[in-house]
Parts: structure tokens; C-alpha cells; sequence
């Protein structure tokens, strides 16, 4: 939910949030889609149980900046492809701002230039029980955490829709 939350607040900085789109609405909602995925990506790594490897490197934000940059035909005036960089790398920084209790501790935040892992030591954001063979602990960890996310995440998504709110975007 943090890096779903992240993301968005991510893209909104970048590319502005929706106040009212009478005509463009679905485009605010494949946005928010988009970047949703995004800041949700790097822990597809759990997948291969390799979890805050290379996929949590701003290397790869870049890359996907420059991915998206080349495949908008008509150019990007939006800055959609940048706002994509950015929600994908909100991830890197809510993972350096948060909790890491398994070894290696931190993520590979700067990924390819070095494998180093990086962790900012703040615990800003809980860490997020995987026990779930340990049903009460489960629950009551990962509740807290979700709590503890909400209450950062959505003011400041509300204070980036304060300031960035702007009409419909043009196609
Ligand atoms: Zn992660």
C-alpha cells in the first residue's frame, strides 16, 4: 500500500494531479494505474527471492525514463516519461527510509554503478512481517505498519494535490 501510495505521490510531483478533467478523466486513472505498477515494481524480485537486489536501483528508474521517453511517438511535453522514473524510483527511497530486518539490510540503491546495500537508518516506515505462519504476529505487524503508512503517505499525497492540482491534461 506504502509504494502504491508512493508512486502516485511520485508521479503527481512530477506531472501534476487531477482538480478536474471533464473530458479526460480516464486518462488521471491509467496514470494512476501506471504508477501504481511502477512504484510496486522492484519487489518483483521477490519472485526470484532476491529481494532489494538491482531492481531497487535508480539505475533502472532511469532506464525506464528513457524507455518510455522512446516509445511516446509524438514526443513528450508531458513529462510522462519522467514522471514513470520517478514513481518507480519513490520505491528506492521508501525502501531506504524504512525498516529492513532480514540480511542483507538496505537495497541497492545505486544499482549498476555499485552493489552496495543502503539504508538510511531513519526506520520511517515499519517493517512488514512475512511470518505468516505466525498468524497474530502477521496481522498485528503488518496492521501497525499499514497504519503507520497511511498516516505519512496520505497527507502528503493531499499536500502534492494541494499544489499540484491542475485541469485535464492535454493528450
Ligand atoms: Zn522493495
Amino acid at each position: 500500500v506504502g509504494h502504491a501510495l508512493g508512486g502516485i505521490a511520485a508521479g503527481w510531483l512530477v506531472r501534476g494531479a487531477p482538480v478536474s478533467a471533464p473530458s479526460g478523466w480516464r486518462a488521471w486513472w491509467r496514470d494512476v494505474f501506471v504508477y501504481v505498477v511502477l512504484g510496486l515494481l522492484p519487489d518483483v524480485d521477490l519472485l526470484f527471492g532476491a529481494h532489494s537486489g538491482p531492481t531497487h536501483g535508480l539505475g533502472v528508474a532511469l532506464l525506464i525514463v528513457l524507455l518510455v521517453w522512446a516509445t511516446k511517438r509524438a514526443g513528450d511535453t508531458q513529462g510522462f516519461a519522467l514522471s514513470c522514473g520517478i514513481a518507480y524510483g519513490s520505491h528506492t527511497l521508501l525502501d531506504w527510509l524504512g525498516t529492513d530486518t532480514s540480511a542483507p539490510v538496505g537495497i541497492m540503491a545505486l544499482w549498476p554503478l555499485t552493489r552496495t546495500y543502503y539504508d538510511s537508518g531513519l526506520q520511517v516506515f515499519m517493517a512488514v512481517s512475512r511470518r505468516y505462519w505466525q498468524p497474530e504476529l502477521f496481522w498485528r505487524q503488518n496492521l501497525l505498519a499499514l497504519v503507520r503508512e497511511l498516516l505519512i503517505l496520505v497527507p502528503l499525497l493531499g499536500i502534492i494535490w494541494r499544489i499540484k492540482g491542475r485541469r485535464g491534461l492535454s493528450p
